[in-house]
């Protein structure tokens, strides 16, 4: 503790200190880790609920950190948004993603997720046109997946952004549908092709009649719209029956597979095609 004058007491707790620590140095390596190649996708495989065949995989962002080890994108996310690498990062788990999914059957799609500060900072529609050129990858194989939080500071252009990717030929994806605040606003607002259910309403299926209902009825509404429904983060087979009875299209979580390293994706396409 430390004493400012008159009272006022700041006390620094020294786990705090360290995460303050480990901040600073993965701000600072995030660039060399960026142009080095140690920030890449695992892909998490994504099933046909009712016949629980392969459709595609979700791209999720790791980073292997010489001295750290694995870091999740839950921790490097915030801080490339915050220091504007975000751009180059998003950039770069486009491109590897795409590059992976032209080894893949050409019936299996690929999601990858855009962030807003992604968005609204660059070019997107010009980066994913170079990236789809370059790289190959069809465009109607990809999908994007954005949070209902690119709306709400500007919906116009985040609107226009949205149609032109589109255009592109490009599904766009409503993600952690749920856990926002005006969330039916926003499905009246941009042709979704696809809506994600957050796994935080998954997680209470089974043992919360009121989740229950939420689900069954977000699902009748996404497909009277002509959306695809995802689950996200089921993990047990009573929420993927639950799921499969309420009409959902797609289902992903550790009950069908965790994120998974290329290599390891190449071995969970042989088993489905042996199926
Ligand atoms: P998200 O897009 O909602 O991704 C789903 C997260 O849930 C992933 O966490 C995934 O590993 C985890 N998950 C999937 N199934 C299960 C399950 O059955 N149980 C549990 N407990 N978890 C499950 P992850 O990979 O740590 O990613 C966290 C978030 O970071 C993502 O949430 C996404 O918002 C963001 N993110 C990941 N990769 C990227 C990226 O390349 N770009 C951007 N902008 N954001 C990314
Ligand atoms: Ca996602
Ligand atoms: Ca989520
Ligand atoms: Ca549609």
């Amino acid at each position: 503790a430390k004493a400012l004058g008159k009272g006022i007491v700041v006390t620094f707790d020294p786990s705090m200190r360290k995460d303050f620590e480990r901040r600073g140095r993965l701000e600072t390596n995030l660039k060399h880790a960026l142009t080095n190649g140690d920030i890449f996708p695992f892909y998490q495989p994504q099933m046909d609920i009712r016949n629980g065949q392969l459709v595609g995989f979700e791209a999720l962002a790791r980073w292997k950190h010489s001295e750290l080890g694995w870091i999740g994108p839950n921790e490097f996310i915030p801080i490339a948004e915050t220091s504007s690498q975000i751009v180059e990062l998003g950039r770069c788990i486009l491109t590897t993603a795409c590059v992976d999914a032209m080894a893949f059957p050409d019936n299996i799609r690929v999601s990858v997720n855009l962030s807003v500060g992604q968005m609204l900072r660059d070019d997107v529609i010009g980066m994913v046109t170079g990236i789809l050129a370059s790289t190959g990858f069809p465009a109607h194989r990809l999908t994007l997946e954005v949070t209902e939080s690119v709306m709400m500071s500007e919906p116009e252009l985040a609107t226009r952004i949205l149609n032109g990717l589109k255009d592109l030929g490009i599904s766009i994806a409503l993600d952690d549908f749920g856990t926002g605040y005006s969330a039916l606003s926003y499905l009246r607002q941009f042709d979704w092709d696809e809506l994600k259910i957050d796994k935080s309403f998954v997680d209470d299926l089974g043992d919360d009649p009121r989740a229950l209902s939420i689900v069954e009825s977000v699902v009748d509404l996404a497909t009277e719209l002509g959306m695809k429904v995802v689950a996200e983060g089921v993990e047990t087979g009573a929420q993927h029956e639950i799921l499969r009875k309420s009409g959902c299209h797609i289902a992903q979580g550790y009950l069908l597979g965790r994120p998974q390293p290329i290599d390891q994706v190449h071995l969970t396409l042989l088993k489905s095609l042996a199926e």
